[in-house]
């Protein structure tokens, strides 16, 4: 039974503790999903959670604009992700894809918010490129006015939900300033002309990823989100309430990595004794148990601070994601060790959730990027 005695602790409300029992039982009766076919199954657990109402905390109601709560958002994204990594990513895209229309978007732009809120459309996030990943204030694509119109043409990668997607939040050179100032953020409809797939990309830990073409797509002045030159504050953020729940779902992969060593620690026997037995072993389960608590309260102190009116929250969601994500590789690692071989068969719980951990410290601002968020924040810079 996993830990849950983090939910008493003051960052939370009864709402959340409510909310948190509700998915639990929700995911016991529809989790884990076959991920053969990664796209079926994110349109499926897209529309599922929709209907069970899950999605509401992913995006701004339009009727009753309240700001995003970031504990929903982490106890959701740790609870999806210690019971399936995909149904974790389908819930995270649905808030990261419509992240900059729920802050900055419009009336009409908002009415995607509708459909997102519910599981009918699916959204993407296109802000990296093959030459700007890290390095975002590089981008070339670029989106110039045309009468009434913006033309976006470039190409985006490592867009998760690319192909999927049925609205995309997109980022392009608008040219106001040169660097991170001349940079505009646009809602741009899955069907527009000019706009497809040029490639499916595979990582290690399958999931809806794409590299998308944007071949002349042309989008009325009124896709503009915000101002125009503000995309690179707009992703910001959008970023600033997204980042501290990539250590929430690092949290949950690490907490059922616990989960699975106890029970394995208590029921193997080796040498005439539980595995548990070892002290070695002991050690691992503390150090274990002593990195989730550690990620938990630098996850939750950063939800909290930003829930309680922070206008921004750089320095703390920073640490909850660089320390929770890399953690939880460390967790993941020594749960890999203590199941033996079955720990690196495939098809093994233990061994996926070694494949699910790995991207978390790279998209988002790589762990190196956080590390020089932080000492900046220190710093005062
Ligand atoms: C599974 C997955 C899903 C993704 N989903 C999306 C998405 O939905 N939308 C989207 O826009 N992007 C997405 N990305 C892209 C992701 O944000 C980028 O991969 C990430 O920003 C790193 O960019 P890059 O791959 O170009 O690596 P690079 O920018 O080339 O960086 C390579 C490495 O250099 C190091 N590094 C970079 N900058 C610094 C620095 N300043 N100081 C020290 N070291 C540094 C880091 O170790 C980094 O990992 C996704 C990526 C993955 C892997």
């Amino acid at each position: 039974m996993p830990d849950r005695s983090f939910l008493t602790w003051p960052f939370f409300e009864d709402r959340h503790r409510d909310h948190a029992a509700r998915l639990e039982a929700w995911c016991a009766r529809n989790l884990p999903v076959d991920h053969q076919d990664v796209d079926a199954a994110c349109v499926s657990l897209v529309r599922k959670l929709g209907e069970a109402g899950f999605l509401k905390a992913s995006a701004v109601d339009p009727a009753d604009p309240q700001p995003l709560d970031v504990r929903t958002l982490c106890i959701t994204r740790e609870t999806l992700a210690r019971h399936d990594g995909l149904a974790d990513f389908a819930f995270a895209m649905q808030g990261l894809g419509t992240g900059a229309i729920s802050l900055f978007g419009t009336a009409e732009q908002q009415k995607w918010l509708g459909k997102t809120r519910t599981g009918e459309a699916l959204s993407a996030f296109a802000l990296s490129e093959p030459r700007s990943g890290s390095d975002v204030a590089n981008m070339e694509m670029t989106a110039t006015l045309d009468g009434g119109d913006y033309v976006l043409s470039g190409e985006k990668t490592w867009i998760s939900n690319g192909g999927i997607a049925d609205v995309y939040t997109v980022f392009a050179r608008t040219g106001e300033a040169p660097g991170a100032k001349g940079i505009s953020a646009f809602v741009v409809p899955a069907d527009a002309p000019g706009l497809s797939v040029a490639e499916r990309l595979e990582v290690i830990a399958p999931h809806p990823l794409a590299r998308l073409a944007f071949d002349d797509v042309r989008v009325p002045a009124s896709a503009l989100i915000g101002k125009a030159g503000d995309g690179f504050k707009i992703a910001m953020s959008v970023l600033d309430v997204f980042r501290s729940t990539v250590g929430a779902a690092a949290l949950g992969f690490a907490r059922r990595a616990l989960d699975e060593t106890t029970a394995r620690a208590g029921s193997r026997q080796l040498f005439g004794a539980p595995l548990f037995d070892l002290q070695m072993v002991q050690g691992h389960i503390a150090d274990m148990a002593l990195d989730i608590d550690a990620a938990a309260l630098l996850v939750y102190r950063a939800a909290w601070t930003k829930d309680s009116g922070a206008p921004r929250v750089t320095r703390e969601a920073a640490m909850a994601k660089l320390f929770a994500t890399d953690k939880a590789q460390d967790v993941i690692d020594r749960a890999v060790q203590i199941h033996g071989g079955d720990g690196v068969r495939r098809g093994h719980i233990v061994e996926s959730l070694y494949r699910e951990i790995r991207a978390l410290r790279i998209y988002e601002g790589a762990s190196d990027v956080q590390k020089i968020v932080i000492a900046r924040q220190v710093m005062g810079a």
